[in-house]
């Protein structure tokens, strides 16, 4: 019997906003809420395509502290610090910039410098160099390209690069050739509507409507070319509405302390990652912080919990996060806060994830990181 399993991915379409949905009950009525996985996209994804944590596959956010090893140095000497922030702070400069940088170091990843600052990237590495979508994309760790190639599957992952409807037209074709038996289709357009209309957006229903029909034609094209299809969409997260934003870096940066000699710092959307360079700034800083309004600084606890307790502090010596709802602003991702966030406490209800089923799921679907092994029990089903 000829077979094949689709899973499809929609970047940021949560929980609380499938939930009172009637979107594809008949063909999907298996329905799941599944945790997120502490962190963004960069977090989750090498999360899904390997089923390990952070800790070891070692994504969390983009960037970190790594002065030595930072593929940037030269930056500090092209003088680009110096642009005037007219200049300097433009998207579409930073856009166009972003693609020389990852040409000219043969990044083959997602590589956006976002709005970090060129006086300091010269400190940091970033972590998403290569294409992690790809076998041996995250290397050492095996992921789900790896995998299927040990296992001898034929398969379709789509390339992140381009747009939805591309992907989709992509995956269409070849379940027309009905060569391939394993299919992951990446679709992200949800969330970027997501972070500018919120999930109440009116725009969301016609975008949902528009899933639908797409989704409806591939299952289609599917069972004609397929005798059993096992199909699945999925998400990483939600999207949390803006409730509002604190300027955290001013707070830090009002100490007098030095960057990049006192202490470094990135400033995510919805956490702020410092590394202390001497004990008096840490003590100064901590001080500071643990005040803030609208966040908490993140225990021992926690950072086991949500697997990022990394033994070298790669991501920072301390890490703040912001209360659900409450964004980072200006951050070294963006300027001016969104009126949609993700990246908040997994346990809020907006930050869950979710999964729609063909099939019953059996796999215990705690966190995102059990995609994983649903795929690989497919896969095993596939070579029954
Ligand atoms: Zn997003």
């Amino acid at each position: 019997m000829k077979k094949i399993a689709i899973f499809m991915f929609i970047d940021a379409m949560g929980w609380e906003i499938i939930k009172d949905r009637s979107f594809l009950k008949d063909l999907l009525p298996h329905r799941y809420r599944v945790g997120m996985q502490f962190g963004y996209s960069s977090t989750a994804i090498p999360t899904i395509l390997t089923g390990e944590k952070p800790t070891v596959h070692k994504h969390l956010s983009f960037y970190y502290y790594a002065p030595e090893k930072s593929p940037f140095k030269m930056m500090k000497y092209l003088g680009l610090g110096m642009l005037p922030s007219s200049i300097a702070d433009r998207w579409r400069v930073r856009h166009i910039l972003s693609k020389v940088v990852a040409r000219y170091y043969g990044f083959t990843g997602y590589f956006e410098m976002y709005a970090m600052p060129f006086s300091r990237i010269h400190l940091f590495d970033y972590i998403e160099k290569t294409d992690i979508f790809v076998p041996g994309g995250l290397s050492p760790v095996k992921n789900l390209a790896d995998t299927l190639e040990a296992n001898r599957i034929s398969y379709h992952i789509s390339n992140w690069r381009l747009q939805e409807s591309q992907n989709i037209e992509a995956l269409t074709k070849d379940l027309q050739k009905g060569e391939i038996n394993f299919a992951f289709l990446y679709t992200a357009a949800m969330d970027g509507l997501l972070h500018r209309v919120t999930k109440d957006g009116e725009e969301i229903d016609v975008k949902m409507k528009w899933y639908e029909d797409n989704i409806r034609k591939l299952m289609k094209e599917a069972q004609s070319n397929y005798q059993d299809v096992y199909f699945t969409v999925f998400s990483d997260h939600g999207m949390t509405t803006l409730a509002g934003v604190v300027d955290m870096k001013r707070e830090v940066e009002k100490l007098g302390l030095i960057f990049g000699k006192d202490y470094a710092a990135v400033y995510d959307s919805t956490m702020v990652r410092l590394w202390f360079l001497n004990d008096s700034a840490r003590d100064i800083i901590l001080e500071t912080l643990s005040k803030a309004p609208h966040s908490h600084i993140l225990d021992d606890m926690e950072l086991k919990k949500y697997s990022i307790d990394f033994h070298d502090h790669m991501y920072g010596d301390t890490i703040l996060l912001m209360d659900p709802g409450w964004q980072i602003a200006p951050c070294d991702m963006g300027l001016k806060a969104l009126p949609g966030m993700h990246g908040f406490a997994p346990e809020h209800e907006d930050s869950y994830a979710a999964l729609l089923s063909s099939d019953p799921v059996d796999t215990q679907l705690g966190c995102v990181d059990d995609y994983f092994r649903l795929m690989r029990e497919k896969m095993d089903w596939l070579r029954k």
